[in-house]
């Protein structure tokens, strides 16, 4: 999703790599962090990018560029998705590995960050190519991948099939099936229930519990979700199911759709399946992605792309909970206006964290050979996020920080903790 009219001066310019690392040292200044220790968790522990020559269809070979970034593994092996995505950079990955990192940690899995991804329209590729260009990764990347090391994951633009192919590529590699080396798998090859839609589900367990300490009541509720991706599409579901919202507003990169009376998501989302956008759906009106962002809703749902809510924007919006499910959607200029405006923001690192707790879930039920019932999955999923949530939101008030302040104290003092009693600095 291209950043709209949002963009600006300042967007030309966007560094996210230089964006977490401002975050991190506002959380290291308020935790009065150990310098060694900062210093450490400002870079990337390793890095590996790779040219990956692919077979296209019509018989030429094309060199495909890949990146995989391993932050920090001080907790656990280092864990992350994987993106296929043209505007995909080195920083771009840096920024989501150093996010991954502190996901796992507010959530208290015991796992490190990573993040990967490949310079590629999936839209430009036939079955065939995406194919063999997913394989060629593996093949190039595997040497650093394992169980026990780096595990990846779906994210933008890959998918359980994907996900499919590398696990099998690695599994010919090691000469026997080695599932726990990538989550988001089909239920078939090891898969965990829930991981599909467990990235919004987790999102709407924070929203709800924000509505609770905010004293309001969710059903009826109007939200507006900008993506409509897997985080999106799925949190338009599980806001009616789970809260009892009306989604009024959604979009995705090619504009939005927007109805008072509120859109069916079930519906919408069987339109932008048949039609590849929401763009057209009957009976809604069409508005921008800046127009959905500063929409009078009570809760705003970014589930797209990093810098949507910047300098430019945040004084506009109305929200009054912002649930970020996508990774790095407000700089650390709205941030600020967004505090002082009193809107109630579940930042990106804890609201999206469930993807990878039932990611961890799937690699512990693939080191078992035991797999969970979809109830289980919901249960502890629930468990974690709640726990998580709370504990957020006590820092906040006991630091008197917002909440992304307080989420980077609890997670990066918790890096922090295992680095130091792992004698690393
Ligand atoms: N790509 C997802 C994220 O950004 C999930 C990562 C995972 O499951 O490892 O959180």
């Amino acid at each position: 999703m291209k950043a709209s009219s949002a963009s600006g001066s300042e967007d030309a310019q966007f560094n996210p790599f230089h964006m977490a690392q401002a975050q991190l040292d506002t959380a290291a200044a308020i935790l009065g962090l150990d310098p060694q220790i900062h210093a450490l968790l400002r870079e990337p522990l390793r890095e590996m990018q790779v040219s990956l020559p692919v077979r296209m269809d019509d018989g030429t070979v094309r060199i495909f560029k890949g990146f995989r970034v391993q932050y920090n593994d001080a907790r656990g092996p280092t864990k992350g998705g994987l993106r296929f995505h043209p505007d995909e950079t080195i920083d771009l990955v840096r920024a989501l590995a150093a996010w991954m990192t502190w996901k796992c940690a507010v959530v208290d899995i015991p796992l490190g960050g990573g993040k990967g991804g490949i310079i590629c329209n999936t839209r430009e590729l036939s079955q065939g190519e995406l194919e063999r260009l997913s394989r060629a990764y593996i093949r190039q990347v595997g040497r650093i991948l394992g169980p026990e090391m780096d595990v990846p994951a779906p994210d933008m633009y890959t998918n359980p099939q994907i996900m499919a192919w590398m696990a099998d590529e690695y599994s010919v590699l090691q000469g026997h099936n080695d599932w726990g080396v990538i989550t988001g798998k089909p239920l078939i090859m090891g898969g965990s229930k829930v991981r599909e839609d467990a990235t919004a589900r987790g999102g709407m367990t924070c929203i709800r519990e924000a509505a609770r300490l905010l004293g309001i009541d969710t059903r009826g509720m109007t939200v507006a979700i900008q993506g409509f991706g897997n985080a999106g599409r799925h949190a338009a579901r599980l806001g009616e199911e789970l809260l009892g919202v009306k989604v009024v507003a959604v979009s995705d990169s090619q504009g939005g759709v927007y109805n008072a009376a509120g859109l069916v998501p079930a519906e919408i989302i069987t339109h932008k399946r048949a039609t590849g956008t929401v763009l057209g759906f009957p009976g809604a009106e069409t508005i921008s992605n800046e127009d959905l962002l500063q929409m009078e809703v009570d809760i705003l749902i970014p589930a797209a792309l990093e810098n949507q809510i910047n300098a430019h924007n945040a004084s506009h919006v109305q929200a009054r909970i912002i649930a970020e499910l996508a990774n790095g959607p407000t700089t650390p200029e709205a941030d600020e206006i967004l505090y002082k405006k009193g809107i109630y923001v579940i930042p990106d690192f804890l609201c999206n964290a469930g993807g990878v707790t039932v990611s961890y879930f799937e690699m512990v039920q693939n080191a078992y050979g035991y797999y969970w019932n979809a109830e289980t999955v919901k249960e502890r999923l629930d468990e974690k996020m709640t726990e998580a949530f709370h504990a957020v939101h006590e820092a906040a008030q006991k630091l008197d920080v917002n909440n992304r302040q307080a989420a980077y104290c609890v997670a990066v003092q918790r890096v922090a903790d295992a680095v130091r009693l792992r004698g690393w600095a």
